[in-house]
């Protein structure tokens, strides 16, 4: 297949960046559109970015994505996204959950939507199933069949608990092509810091336990590191929690 993916909104720390709560739309969405493509292209697609890094507004933003994204001949447009608006701070033991928009119910994505809700429900998230929305400017202009997936909510405490980079990108390119990527040892999207005492990594390579109170404050690759930086953060009145990358 040819694919044009991108991840939604500006960069963090940019105009018109994403939505923010336990984890911040802008990165994660980055990080898992990262993965996507590299999985997809493992698998022998061929993978446009259409990001856009320096928008100067929303409206810019969105015309940049749609305008690269137009530029190539694809059967299908991925924008990548997170929800906001869960307001679950305290954790009530359900996730949100995950949605996928297409233009209309005729729309040729829609299969690919089901199939990637479907996907990420099987991770454990709510399936908020596949929506119609004819005013998002990504879906409307885009020329090729367009999905937009709201991977899960970044104000839910059970969904950034539960949300795991890889295994995101590796149900969305699951729902894509209908089969999931070879997952190669350290070719993931993740970029593994190890922290100053930490010379050695002698935990689980691939994963990586990321200690958030809204801004990240520390990457693990020891688990017990992370809950010690956790408990130090609380002992200090912040709320932290861990989320496994
Ligand atoms: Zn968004």
């Amino acid at each position: 297949m040819r694919i044009n993916v991108h991840a939604g909104h500006n960069p963090d720390g940019k105009t018109a960046c994403g939505a923010v709560g336990f984890i911040r739309e802008s990165t994660e969405a980055r990080r898992v559109k990262d993965e996507v493509i590299s999985q997809l292209r493992q698998l022998g697609h061929t993978v446009y970015d259409c990001t856009c890094e320096s928008g100067t507004s929303q409206a810019d933003i969105l015309n940049r994505i749609v305008t690269a994204c137009n530029a190539h001949t694809v059967e299908l447009d991925v924008s990548i996204h997170f929800n906001a608006g869960a307001k679950d701070t305290a954790g009530n033991g359900k996730t949100s959950g995950t949605e996928v928009f297409v233009y209309q119910s005729a729309s040729e994505a829609k299969t690919y939507a089901q199939r990637v809700c479907e996907a990420i429900a099987e991770l454990g998230f709510r399936n908020r199933g596949v929506k119609y929305n004819t005013s998002l400017y990504v879906l409307r202009k885009t020329k090729a069949p367009a999905m937009l997936i709201e991977c899960c909510f970044v104000d839910d405490r059970d969904d950034a608990q539960l949300y795991h980079c890889q295994k995101m990108a590796t149900a969305i390119v699951q729902g894509i092509t209908g089969k999931a990527a070879v997952s190669e040892p350290g070719k993931t999207g993740a970029q593994e810091t190890v922290a100053p005492g930490e010379e050695t990594p002698v935990g689980n390579s691939k994963m990586l336990y990321r200690v958030q109170v809204v801004e990240q404050r520390g990457a693990f690759l020891v688990k017990e590191n992370a809950e010690k930086l956790q408990a130090q953060l609380k002992a200090a009145g912040f709320d932290a929690i861990i989320i496994a990358s």
